[in-house]
């Protein structure tokens, strides 16, 4: 079902850690507005994200550099994040305004 072999998903994440997008956001793969980005940090600047399109199932899972600005949520469930975003996209709405709060108020 969900695809990780293209690296193009990954644009999303510079978009991010710029700021451009609020989210949904448009995918750079199939050109729907269906982008979603999740992170957690674990320590520090370190943490684990994810970013997905809810449309064309295109993902990527990492561990990444985690942006000063980004505070955790308290409503996801970690235990039961994977690679693919399985759980997040059932999350995606609480994930969407939870990101765009935070770049909205930084
Ligand atoms: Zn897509």
């Amino acid at each position: 079902m969900w695809r990780d072999d293209n690296d193009d998903i990954e644009k999303l994440w510079r978009q991010f850690i710029i700021k451009s997008n609020r989210f949904p956001c448009v995918c750079p793969i199939c050109g729907k507005i269906s982008a979603h980005v999740y992170l957690h940090r674990f320590k520090e600047n370190k943490g684990s994200a994810w970013m997905w399109c809810s449309e064309c199932k295109n993902c990527s899972h990492g561990t990444m550099i985690i942006p000063t600005w980004w505070c955790d949520d308290n409503f996801i469930d970690l235990s039961k994040t994977a690679s693919h975003p399985d759980y997040l996209e059932s999350k995606k709405e609480s994930i969407d305004n939870y990101v765009n709060g935070i770049l909205d108020n930084i």
